[in-house]
Formats: C-alpha cells, structure tokens, sequence
C-alpha cells in the first residue's frame, strides 16, 4: 500500500478497524488485485459477500440496466423487482412475508421486534414476555439490539447497558437452552453454523430439539442466516439438512452479492404482527438493491451453484481435514458445510492469516484461531486446489 493511502488512512479513517494491510482496487471472479498490482486468490469474499466473486457479468449489467432505468424509489410505491425478489425467497423458505432492509445487523433488529411483537400477543401486555434466548458463542451484529443479542463479551465491551432481556446458553447443547428458555421467553435465536464464533455447525439434533422447545413454550424459532444463507453451505439455507421450519429468518450478506441489501422472512402465522407503521427502511429492497440480488438467484439457478458449492465443499473440507495430518503441529482439523469452511488451527490465526496472503491466498480470521475460507459460490475445483496449494505453501514454511 502507497504511503499517501497509509496517509489518509490514518488520518481520515475512524481507528474502529485493525490497520488494513493492503489496498484492493480490483476485481474480476475469484480474484482481487492490490494497489501495487498483486494478485489474490480473493478467499475471503467481502466476508461471504460476493456470492459470484467479483464483477460477474449478469450482477453487473443487472446494476447498469437498472440504474439507468430506476434507482430508488421508496417503500411508499409498489416495485415489482422487490415482489419478485421477495416470492423467490419465500420459494426457498416457505410460506411468508419478506420484509427488505440493507444489512445484516438490520435483519436481527427485526427479528428482535418481531419478538417483542410475539411476546405482547402472547402475554396480553407490552413489555410482559420479552426475553429472547441465543448462544453464548454468536454473533448478531453491531446494532444495541445485535450486540445485546450476541454473546460474545467483546462485541459488548465499553458500550452497556446494552438492551434488556437478552440472556444466552451454550450452543449446540439443548438442555443449557431448556434451563434459560422458560414462560417469559418470547424467542430463541441462533446461527445454524455459528460464523464469527469459529465455523461451529449446529447439529441437526440441536435444531430440531430448538424447534421442539419453542413448540413446547411458545416462543418463535428465529434464525440468522445473515453468513449462511444465499447457497453458501450447499443449499440455499443452512438450515434446510435439518428439516426444521423456522418462524423467522435473518439474511444479508451474500443476498446482493455485493450490493448493500438484507431481508427478514416471517412465517405466515406470525407475518401479520407488523402493522402499517411499525417498521420500516427508507433504503430497504430499493430497485438497485433488488436487481443485484435478483441477478444472484439467477445465476444460481443457471449455473447450478447449490449443486456446485454442495459437492466440491464436501471434496474442499476433506482436503482440508488432511492439513491435520500433515501439519499436525499447526492444524487440528476442519469444519464447516459448503463453502463456508475453517481450518482449525494449533497455532495464532492472524500470522496464518498474513502468510497467506502474502502468498497470494486471501482468507478471515474466527473466534478460536480459525481460519476462514469463503470462496465465492461459483469456484472452480482447479481455483480450490490452487489456494490449497498456497495454504500447503504456507503451513509447510510455518511449521519450519
Ligand atoms: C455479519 C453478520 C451479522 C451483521 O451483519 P452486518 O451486515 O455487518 O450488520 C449478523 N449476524 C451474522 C451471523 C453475521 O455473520
């Protein structure tokens, strides 16, 4: 990175993020380019961003197209991108209602209204049946509902009190969820894989013993696909394996493939909670948004990219299950569903996380010294083999 961008950085950028190391200015499928011309394998895909990697043609000319036509033009109009975006993922989820925002940690503060809405219906009286359960290890974004909501202490730290009536078990462990889900718990939350906590799936037992338990008390099943949904694992929701219906759904990140857009599914039985005036987003499922997520499930579709991610992540974990037995001194394993995967490290994640990209492999840090790989939904086998061996590069020189 030049000395006048470091410049700038430091003077005009809020301090709320790590120094970035480079600059990317470029991009064009599975790769990145830097300011000084260096090219990336582009592994970590804007945080399971770009779905199609960077710049595919049909996201791109959907963007230009639509721009030239109809940017925005607020939820006081009917748009007809936003309800056909909208049936699409109703075809993927079930029977519901979408409502449109533009990122993630808007699509938990959503759930967490709903909650409170479900809880009012419930109980007879507002602020009455409030609590709303997740996992000690999650993360929901950086909103006071969503650091509220997430467990991990550091999201927290320096900004209580935060919002009342979170509270939090272990995931992956029903019974620590029974002993914290009572009469006074208006919904449960989780991640079906827990992403910034380290590429933890849920098993399909844990799941479906959640949708037992709220079955049981009454208090919604709500998930946050918001790193998880949009194929990344191999079938459009992470959660579909486990058969269970969810109540609500939370996405974002990899829906516009790059562009800014997030979306909540609500469940038939609970969509008619939210009254005319009770939410709203003036930038929510705008035209520009739509087209971009639009194209996505397209190219999907088209490219059969849920068949594609299902299979070579299979093929992508064993490989990378074989860094354990390799490098045992610096891998203990591997996790993960799709292209959502993380190899599971002996050693600090963020010098692995430098040699990489060094080597030319761009890749996430998790909770845990995990090392994330994203690629975007349309890699190719021969893409995932050379930046497994960059990684085998890299581990071969760090275990000396
Ligand atoms: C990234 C993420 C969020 C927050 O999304 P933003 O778009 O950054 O607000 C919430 N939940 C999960 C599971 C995430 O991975």
């Amino acid at each position: 990175m030049d000395s006048e961008t470091q410049a700038l950085h430091q003077e005009f950028s809020l301090k709320n993020y790590a120094a970035p190391p480079i600059s990317i200015v470029r991009g064009a499928g599975v790769h990145a380019w830097d300011s000084d011309g260096r090219k990336y394998l582009d592994f970590s895909t804007g945080v399971a961003v770009n779905a199609l990697g960077h710049c595919h043609p049909a996201w791109v000319d959907a963007i230009q197209k639509q721009a030239a036509s109809l940017g925005h033009c607020s939820n006081l109009y009917a748009n007809p991108l936003q309800l056909d975006l909208a049936q699409r993922l109703c075809g993927f989820a079930g029977p519901g209602e979408i409502f449109f925002c533009n990122s993630g940690a808007e699509a938990t503060e959503t759930l967490f209204k709903l909650s409170r809405l479900h809880g009012q219906k419930l109980s007879g009286r507002e602020a009455q049946r409030h609590k709303v359960v997740t996992a000690k290890e999650s993360f929901h974004g950086r909103t006071f509902g969503g650091m509220s909501a997430t467990g991990q202490d550091k999201i927290k730290a320096g900004f209580r009190p935060l919002v009342p009536g979170f509270d939090h078990a272990e995931f992956n462990n029903l019974e620590s969820f029974r002993q914290v889900v009572d009469q006074g718990t208006a919904a449960v939350l989780v991640e079906p894989i827990l992403g910034e906590g380290g590429v933890r799936p849920a098993t399909a037992a844990f799941l479906q013993g959640l949708r037992a338990l709220c079955d049981e008390t009454g208090a919604l099943l709500l998930l946050d696909e918001v790193q998880t949904g949009g194929g990344r694992t191999g079938t459009y929701f992470a959660h579909e394996p486990s058969g269970i219906q969810a109540d609500g759904i939370a996405m974002a990140k990899g829906l516009g493939g790059g562009f800014p857009i997030g979306a909540v599914w609500i469940r038939d039985a609970h969509a008619n909670l939210f009254q005319p005036g009770s939410h709203g987003s003036t930038f929510g499922g705008n035209p520009l948004a739509c087209a971009a997520a639009l194209a996505v499930l397209q190219v999907i579709e088209a490219e059969g990219l849920l068949q594609h991610v299902h299979e070579l992540g299979a093929w992508l974990i064993d490989a990378l299950r074989g860094f354990s037995e390799k490098f045992p001194d610096l891998v203990f394993g591997a996790r993960g569903l799709g292209f959502l995967t993380g190899l599971v490290l002996n050693t600090p994640v963020g010098p692995v996380v430098t040699a990489c990209r060094e080597a030319g492999l761009l890749t996430v840090p998790a909770v845990g010294d995990v090392l994330r790989l994203l690629p975007p939904l349309n890699t190719t086998q021969e893409e995932l083999e050379s930046a497994l061996e960059i990684l085998q590069e890299v581990l071969s020189g760090l275990s000396g």
